[in-house]
C-alpha cells in the first residue's frame, strides 16, 4: 500500500543555488544518472501560466507559489522528483528528502552570467545573491538541518563528482518506516 500510510517509495531532491551555479545541468544529468523527474519549476511556470505577469524591474516573472505548489502537490506525494528552482522557502518542507545548494566561485558564476546576457543590476544582483549565501541562508532556515547540502559547482569535474555521490544518495535511500 502507497500513499498516506507507507509514504513515497522514492526520494525527492530540491536543487537549488543562485542562477547559473548549474542547478538545470546538474539535475538533468542527475535525472538520467537516477531516473527520477526533473522538474524545471521556471519553466513549468511558463509553460502552466503559474505567475502573476512579468516583473520589468527584476526582469522574470512573478511566480505565483500557491499555483506552483498546488501544480507540484500529487507529483511529490508520490515522491521520485528533482525539483530545480532558485527559490526554496515556498515549498512545504515535507517534500523533500535532500535540499542541495549548489555555490560558485564569484567570479566564474560573473563570467557564466554575462554569457547569458545578464547585465547591469540584473547581474549584480545575482552575484550579490550568490556573495551572501542567501540561498544557503534560505535552505537552512526552511529545512532540517541535516538534509541539506551546500555543493561547489565551479567545474564540469564538480557536477560529475556531485551526480555521482547524489546517484549514490538516491540508490541507497529508503522510505523511513
Ligand atoms: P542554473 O540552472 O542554475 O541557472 P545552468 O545549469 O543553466 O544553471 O548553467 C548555466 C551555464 O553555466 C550553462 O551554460 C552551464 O553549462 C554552465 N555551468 C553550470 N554549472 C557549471 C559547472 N559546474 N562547470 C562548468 N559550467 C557550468
Ligand atoms: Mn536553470
Amino acid at each position: 500500500q502507497n500513499g498516506s500510510i507507507r509514504g513515497r517509495r522514492q526520494p525527492n531532491i530540491l536543487v537549488t543555488g543562485t542562477p547559473g551555479t548549474g542547478k538545470t545541468t546538474t539535475s538533468s544529468a542527475l535525472a538520467e544518472a537516477t531516473q527520477l523527474r526533473h522538474i524545471c519549476v521556471g519553466d513549468l511556470v511558463k509553460e502552466k501560466n503559474l505567475h502573476d505577469g512579468w516583473d520589468s524591474e527584476f526582469e522574470c516573472y512573478l511566480i505565483n507559489e500557491d499555483l506552483v505548489c498546488d501544480e507540484l502537490e500529487d507529483l511529490m506525494e508520490g515522491g521520485g522528483n528533482i525539483v530545480d528552482y532558485h527559490g526554496c522557502d515556498f515549498f512545504p518542507e515535507r517534500w523533500f528528502d535532500r535540499v542541495v545548494v549548489l555555490q560558485t566561485d564569484n567570479s566564474v558564476l560573473y563570467d557564466r552570467l554575462s554569457r547569458r546576457g545578464y547585465t547591469g543590476s540584473k547581474l549584480t544582483n545575482n552575484i550579490e545573491c550568490e556573495i551572501f549565501q542567501v540561498l544557503l541562508q534560505e535552505a537552512k532556515e526552511s529545512y532540517p538541518e541535516d538534509i541539506v547540502v551546500a555543493l561547489k559547482s565551479d567545474t564540469i569535474e564538480d557536477i560529475t563528482r556531485n551526480v555521482e555521490s547524489l546517484t549514490d544518495w538516491v540508490r541507497s535511500w529508503h522510505p523511513a518506516s
